[in-house]
């Protein structure tokens, strides 16, 4: 089994216990594709699909187009929405369905249909008789995504997870989260006499261990197996009922330049900016850096003109603070803490690529280096800078 770690922390960013929901953003900006025809002063009801990949979360006036930037560095051009504030949904021909009721086929062409691919296949894989495990486990540190939907949708996420174990005949079903989710772990075991085939697990709180890899052989587990996880629970609830992917999302905004470290449930579409404007205290007289999808692993980014997609999970809100990378100082620790047996030391000392072949980019080399080297650079093929953000465990 690999080894992993627990991450120090600074226990000054502490999340508001109660997720944040942002029901009204003025704006929505909804990436254009060449098909949508519509033209500007139109009224869009909510959830009525303006492009091949885009629902409209909101109802109002579609008033003009923006270039916008996304998560993977794209600069798209998008419709802009204005909200009326109104919600005025377009009537459904399909009634609400309850997933119990659907077929696990059903399921699977639906997900597919509405371009959730991935999950989609992951359900098209797993066997009759396999064992079912729902990960509530979050691993960037100050990111509790999955903690929050576990806690805000938590009947409903349970229920589905339920419905799954009957629809495949799972041979156990797992519940698994870290030692520190002491609400969950407390709501699961006041629900255990009406979930009698489940068990809860509760593993510690190392970095990665809610990744697949290294969850498994945690586990003992090697084959017939399915994970999911609350959000693709709750897609998967969304999709089947309304048909149509989630037209919102949870995203942490956290870090130490602010005061007011929260979980918000957003739509897709907003723009970063103002959601930041709206719900975000940063701390006077200082500086700050926005570090998007996590310390470890994300990436310092320009928010101007940034919105939410589905693939934005947090906002690190960091003060802004220059050190200086050190000489190497042939400690070592980078090499021992790597969990893939890379070589960080001497792919930095030679610049060559191939020291970090089996690479996840976890950036466990960069947290652990005492020479504040930034390995994040070296591993995608950039020359290190001397300039370094100090993340702050
Ligand atoms: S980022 Fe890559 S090289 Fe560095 S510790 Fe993680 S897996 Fe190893
Ligand atoms: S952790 Fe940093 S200082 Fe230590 S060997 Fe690796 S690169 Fe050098």
């Amino acid at each position: 089994m690999k080894k992993l770690v627990t991450l120090k922390k600074d226990y000054s960013i502490k999340l508001y216990s109660q997720m944040t929901k942002d029901k009204a953003p003025k704006y929505i900006y909804l990436p254009m594709d060449e098909k949508a025809k519509i033209k500007s002063d139109f009224l869009i009801k909510k959830e009525q699909r303006i492009t091949n990949q885009g629902i409209s979360p909101v109802s109002g006036r579609l008033i003009g187009s923006k270039y916008c930037d996304t998560v993977t560095k794209k600069n798209i051009k998008c419709f802009v929405i204005l909200n009326d504030y109104k919600e005025t949904y377009q009537k459904r021909r399909a009634a609400l369905k309850n997933i119990t009721s659907v077929s696990l086929e059903k399921i699977i062409t639906e997900l597919k249909q509405h371009n959730c691919i991935s999950l989609s296949e992951k359900l098209k894989h797993s066997k009759k008789g396999c064992t079912l495990i729902l990960n509530g486990m979050d691993d960037e540190p100050y990111v509790a995504n999955e903690i929050f939907l576990s806690k805000e949708y938590y009947f409903e996420i349970l229920e589905t997870f339920d419905a799954l174990r009957e629809k495949l005949n799972a041979s156990s079903t797992k519940v698994v989260m870290k030692c520190n989710d002491r609400e969950n772990i407390e709501n699961f075991e006041n629900q255990m006499g009406t979930y009698l085939e489940m068990e809860l697990l509760v593993l510690p709180d190392y970095y990665l261990i809610a990744e697949e890899q290294f969850l498994l052989p945690y586990l003992n587990l090697e084959d017939n197996y399915l994970i999911l996880k609350p959000s693709e629970i709750k897609t998967m609830v969304t999709v089947v009922q309304k048909k149509h992917y989630p037209t919102e999302v949870v995203i942490t905004i956290s870090g130490n330049g602010i005061e007011n470290p929260q979980i918000i449930e957003t739509k897709i579409g907003a723009s970063v900016k103002d959601l930041i404007q709206q719900y975000i205290k940063i701390k006077k007289n200082i500086d700050v850096i926005y570090c998007i999808n996590g310390l470890l692993v994300g990436e310092e980014m320009d928010i101007s003109n940034l919105i939410v997609t589905n693939d934005l999970q947090s906002i690190m809100i960091m003060k802004k603070e220059i050190l200086e990378s050190k000489e190497c100082i042939r400690c070592g620790k980078c090499v021992s803490i790597c969990p893939m047996n890379c070589n960080p030391k001497k792919g930095f000392d030679t610049n060559k690529q191939k020291y970090f072949s089996n690479c996840i980019h976890c950036g466990l080399c960069s947290y652990i280096c005492p020479s504040k080297i930034d390995f994040k650079k070296i591993i995608s093929g950039e020359k290190n800078e001397t300039k370094v953000h100090e993340i702050p465990f």
